[in-house]
């Protein structure tokens, strides 16, 4: 009753306003008499509209036609890049094809860090051979072999193929390395050359268990004075110096090197930076890096760097491991 109501006063407002309104009525009559002449217009325009409608439907159609086309070849060229990040010695030697820098390809699921196509200032290729050593069989083994606080080698452990160093320091000319850390060594310090620290040679090498014993005696002795017990004595030693069997020099692999003619205030010199941002592309390590001193058990060496393989080397460097990392994530 009430809307009823209501529409009938709109009704009649509507009504009341224009009823008998003659401008009202010439108005609408002239918006018809416009339109009319329109008519015709819009349909011309609607057919028009329709027709580039239809040319931008075709042209849309061919240009993803063509860009289809585009993506095949696209993704040709990435499953070539694939196939070659999967197998990234392949341009460097041929030789390398079943080498075990394939096994650290390119897995984003398994976690596997992807080998870099490593580019160097020499030519690499006369000591690729060294700097990714043969792992077949138990070769493997000495490579990654394991010596710290915790893991020692027996007093009579002597490594393969020690060779005297042609890479030493002044004084330091008869110290010996295994054969293949050696060539490795020598492809290092001339790429370090070829960059400008012409200065990097090695001064400690190998150390037999013998003379790792003469050393651990001879710091205590210079220092048995500043302690009351052997323990304590022993216990501040075992901090800088590591007692005969566990140290990593006695397996012909460690190294320690230098880029000044002292073997002092070497950390923190430019040489110390590049040796640690490329001494992985030779197969070495920073064999205890600032940082890891709680998983190492030895503080912060700018110098000690130890020969593993370029492909292991390149798995601790990525993933910022140490050796016993390495070997506790791989296992
Ligand atoms: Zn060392």
């Amino acid at each position: 009753m009430y809307i009823n109501l209501k529409a009938l006063i709109h009704y009649n407002n509507d009504y009341g306003r224009n009823s008998g309104n003659p401008a009202y009525y010439m108005q609408q009559r002239k918006q018809v008499k416009r339109r009319k002449p329109r008519t015709p217009n819009y349909a011309k325009i609607t057919v028009a509209l329709l027709a580039l409608t239809l040319i931008i439907l075709l042209i849309t159609a061919l240009i993803s036609k063509l860009s289809s086309k585009g993506d095949e070849s696209g993704s040709l060229i990435s499953t070539n890049s694939e196939k070659n990040s999967s197998t990234p010695s392949l341009s460097e030697s041929n030789d390398n094809a079943s080498s075990p820098e394939s096994s650290i390809s390119n897995d984003e699921e398994s976690g596997e860090v992807s080998l870099p196509e490593y580019s160097y200032s020499i030519d690499i290729t006369p000591y690729l051979d060294y700097i990714e050593p043969d792992r077949s069989g138990d070769k493997n083994d000495y490579w990654l072999i394991l010596v710290n606080k915790e893991k020692s080698v027996a007093q009579n452990y002597i490594p393969p193929n020690l060779v005297k160093s042609q890479n030493t320091k002044k004084g330091y000319e008869n110290t010996e390395i295994n054969a293949t850390a050696d060539k490795a060594l020598e492809a290092l310090i001339k790429e370090a050359a070829a960059n400008g620290f012409t200065k990097i040679r090695m001064s400690s090498g190998y150390r037999s268990y013998a003379l790792q014993d003469w050393w651990f005696k001879y710091y205590k002795d210079k220092y048995r004075q500043n302690y009351k017990t052997e323990s304590e004595l022993e216990e501040y030693v075992y901090t800088f110096s590591m007692k005969p069997g566990h140290s990593e020099h006695q397996t012909g692999l460690a190294v320690d090197i230098y880029d000044t003619d002292t073997n002092s205030e070497f950390t923190g010199t430019p040489g110390s930076f590049w040796l640690a941002e490329n001494a992985h592309k030779f197969g070495f390590i920073l064999r205890y890096p600032e940082g890891k001193e709680d998983v190492t058990k030895i503080m912060y060496e700018s110098w000690h760097f130890r020969f593993v393989g370029r492909s292991v080397a390149t798995v601790i460097y990525e993933k910022g491991w140490t050796l016993e990392e390495y070997h506790k994530y791989s296992e």
